[in-house]
């Protein structure tokens, strides 16, 4: 505030009483009233009233001095005419007064009662109004102040319209200043400048900074309303809402339906995790639109949730003569495999904590692995669910799937567990061998992960989400084979193998079982329908051909239907099935046991091969015929089975002096080799001894017993390697009606496997090398049957004995 003031602007010094003002600066030509309080501030108006009615006003720099000096105020202040005064009630005056012109302090005279001071009056210097800088100006101002009021607080018509008309620079900033809202600071500014077109210009900048800040602030304040309406529209929306639902009668069921999960949450005394993850999701299915997708995944996931046995389970009853009366009862025979059964269960009840092992039966179809598990959990007293893993490719079809997926479910385990309702259930989980991996993952590391007892006490389902206890489970695996099962998966299951039943066997289980079953399931009774023991026997031997019972029982099944029917036709009495009748009950018999020829032939030999489904015989064929050399194998072989092929014939390569074949065989004679049953696929190694014999026998025409079977590995020394299956492989020879199997010396210990009616009509010849066999299966040349050379032309059966060193070759052979 750099004021020169020049004297001719001094228009006298006056003597008058001074006001100090808090907060208020008045400026010439305003009007404006205030209350006074302070005494001496009442003194100097009484004083002033008694005189010329004229006092100072001056602003004080800081509000809280209560009774200030002249330092304490303002350079320049106002000398004022009082209008009018108004006592208050307690002591106030409200004063009205009106600005008349600027004045400046020179010092207090006395400050007894009041303060009386000294000031000069300054008058307005000269302006030219009409310059072009002052016109300038005004014109500034005017447009500053139209900004102004678009954004300020509504401003009364009076005074915009005097701004607009008012043509005086220095009054018409006084008078905008006196108008708007300006701090006590911005205003003493103002008052302080005493040449007029410093004080428009100082107005004009002091405007645009207030319009700035003014519209700053309603930015600010416009955001916020934003905000405030957002949330109100959005609450006004809801309410809305929430009574067109009421209309409609959806939003109680919403409220009703989530009322109704979290009861059943609260029933079920889930573990914190569990419970706060439930809980979340119905508090989710509140907020939700009740006919939304999200709410029906929600739904379907809550269902699901709630639908496991969280906390249901079952008492056990480890009374294991209880457990052996019920094998007993429900299964013939089996004796070793209900043992070891009992064994385990021994163990689970003097150690309860042990998890152990998980049983794994294996053998083929129909042998009874299911029934066994089903009579396992009836006798634990367990409930029992059965899941099957045939052909699982997926992960997700154990573990499910996320349920963000549309569709989206549990995995099969979670069902099993839904289905058992109880969590200490049996569950057996059916073909364990015929999982297969591929892209879409492993299930056998899923089913890793169910199976150990280090982890299944958290398994986590995609679709569930929360972990489920599955320690508590009974796990039983059944498989037809065990090479197929992954090895760390077998590592934790207690293999347990059925094998097949013999004819004996399954007449037994037959009679006992089966016949019973059917007829009761039937809703027949034993006085109505009875089964001859010879038509059970002609069933077994004539219509099955397989290691279990399941074809049996279908056929049983099939004769109780037809007497059932014929019941319900009016038959009256007994139903007697004999053999006689089984051609009208089932149809000509498929199987004709004794089908291994009753010849010896040339390049024929009865192999035996084991399936899943048992044990079985299998031809082997070779023609040798006038040709390059080449070797073809037809039948559908495996690798395996056409490189045991290639050892044999390198075998008889090495030794054609002995065995008295053409060196030069492999050259110009074309060697075809032929398993019939071509759509059946065959593999495995067991087939080697036979295809050698077939092939010695076609090369030296020598003929093969008819009655000899063969099962064994060779190598191109001619040794002979042990195989796997005998027990299926010697019944499948002994129903085919073969007399003698030659087997791998190695396998002379599976003898005692072997079933006890084999053994007694079969005779066993374990061999180490290629020379035995020939020995036991090749007809000794003197012999060589007539059938077969009748069948073959004479001229081949001359060529034969012609050779004159055949009879050292056959010496040598007997060796
Ligand atoms: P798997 O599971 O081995 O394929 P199942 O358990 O389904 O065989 O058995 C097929 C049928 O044969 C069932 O009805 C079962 O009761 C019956 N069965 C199998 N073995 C016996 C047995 N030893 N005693 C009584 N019934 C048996």
């Amino acid at each position: 505030m750099n004021n020169h003031i020049e004297q001719q602007n001094v228009r006298s010094t006056v003597d008058l009483p001074l006001l100090a003002l808090r907060g208020i600066v008045v400026l010439p030509g305003m009007n404006i009233h205030f209350d006074v309080g302070r005494k001496k501030s009442m003194a100097a108006l009484d004083e002033a009233m008694k005189s010329s009615q004229e006092i100072l006003l001056f602003a004080q720099r800081d509000l809280r001095v209560a009774d200030p000096s002249a330092a304490d105020l303002y350079e320049f202040g106002t000398v004022a005419r009082i209008k009018q005064l108004l006592k208050l009630p307690g002591d106030n005056v409200r004063v009205m007064v009106e600005g008349v012109g600027r004045a400046r302090l020179n010092g207090f005279i006395t400050q007894r009662q009041f303060i009386l001071a000294s000031a000069d009056l300054l008058d307005e210097p000269e302006t030219d109004g009409e310059s072009a800088f002052a016109q300038a100006l005004i014109r500034e101002l005017r447009m500053a102040f139209d900004d102004y009021i678009a954004v300020a607080p509504k401003m009364s018509g009076e005074v915009i319209m005097n701004i607009m008309t008012l043509e005086d620079v220095g009054t018409l900033a006084d008078y905008v200043a006196s108008n708007i809202l300006l701090n006590l600071e911005d205003r003493q500014a103002i008052l302080s400048e005493i040449d007029p077109c410093r004080r428009l210009e100082q107005m004009v900048k002091l405007l645009r900074s207030e319009i700035e800040i003014l519209s700053l602030e309603l930015d600010i304040r416009s955001q916020v309303k934003e905000q405030i309406d957002k949330n109100q529209r959005d609450y006004y929306l809801r309410e809305q809402m929430k009574i067109i639902q009421q209309e409609l009668g959806e939003g109680e069921n919403i409220q009703s339906e989530v009322e109704e999960y979290q009861a059943s949450i609260a029933k079920l005394e889930l573990t914190g995790e569990t419970r706060e993850a439930l809980l979340k999701e119905v508090g989710r299915l509140s907020k939700m639109v009740p006919g939304s997708a999200e709410a029906t995944v929600i739904r379907t996931y809550l269902d699901a949730c709630l639908a496991l046995p969280w906390n249901t389970e079952t008492r056990d009853k480890l009374d294991l003569q209880r457990v052996k009366n019920r094998l007993d009862r429900d299964h013939y025979g089996l004796e070793k495999v209900k043992e070891r059964i009992v064994e385990y269960l021994a163990v689970k009840k003097l150690t309860p904590q042990h998890k152990g092992q998980i049983l794994c039966f294996v053998g083929p179809p129909g042998v009874g692995k299911t029934s066994i598990a089903i009579s396992i959990a009836r006798a634990l007293g367990r409930k029992f669910a059965r899941l099957s893993l045939g052909g699982i490719r997926d992960e997700a079809e154990i573990r499910g799937h996320r349920k963000t997926y549309i569709g989206a479910m549990p995995g099969r385990i979670m069902n099993a567990m839904k289905q058992a309702q109880s969590k200490n259930p049996v569950i057996l989980l059916d073909e364990i061998d015929k999982m297969c991996s591929d892209f879409r993952g492993d299930p056998a590391a899923a089913m890793l992960e169910v199976l150990d007892s280090e982890q299944n006490y958290a398994f986590r389902d995609h679709f569930i989400e929360v972990p489920f206890d599955l320690s508590n489970v009974m796990f039983i695996t059944t498989a037809n084979v065990t090479d197929t099962i992954p090895q760390p998966l077998l590592d934790r299951m207690e293999v347990i193998e059925l094998g097949s039943y013999n004819e004996e066997e399954k007449l037994q289980i037959a009679k006992r079982h089966l016949v019973p079953k059917q007829i009761r399931e039937h809703g027949l009774s034993g006085r109505s329908l009875r089964f001859d023991e010879d038509a059970l026997r002609e069933i077994i031997s004539g219509y099955t051909r397989e290691a279990g019972v399941r074809n049996l029982e279908r056929k049983i099944a099939l004769c109780c239907r037809k007497a059932a029917a014929a019941r319900v036709m009016g038959k009256q009495g007994i139903t007697r099935i004999t053999v006689g009748q089984l051609e009208s009950y089932l149809g000509p018999a498929k199987y004709k046991f004794d089908h291994a020829s009753k010849v010896d032939e040339i390049g024929i030999v009865t192999g035996l091969a084991w399936t899943s489904v048992g044990g079985d015989t299998l031809k082997i064929e070779v023609n040798a015929m006038e040709g390059t050399g080449k070797i073809e194998l037809t039948g559908n072989l495996g690798d395996v089975m056409k490189e045991s092929a290639h050892a044999a014939i390198s075998y008889i390569r090495s030794r054609a002096d002995y065995l008295g074949v053409d060196h030069d065989f492999y050259k110009n004679r074309d060697l075809h080799i032929h398993v019939p049953e071509g759509a059946i696929p065959k593999d495995g190694p067991s087939a080697g001894i036979t295809m050698a014999t077939a092939l010695i026998s076609e090369l030296t025409q020598r003929p093969v017993r008819h009655d000899v079977a063969m099962t064994g590995e060779i190598t191109i020394r001619g040794r002979v390697l042990e195989i796997g299956g005998l027990r299926e492989k010697s019944m499948a020879a002994y129903r085919a009606g073969i007399k003698t199997i030659i087997i791998p010396d190695g396998n002379r210990s599976d003898l005692t496997e072997v079933d006890p009616t084999v053994r007694k009509n079969v005779s066993f010849v374990p061999v180490t090398s290629m020379e035995q066999v020939l020995k036991t299966a090749l007809v000794p040349m003197k012999k060589a049957s007539a059938q077969s050379s009748g069948e073959r032309e004479k001229t081949l059966e001359a060529t034969l004995l012609e050779q004159p060193d055949g009879k050292r070759r056959s010496a040598a052979i007997r060796q």
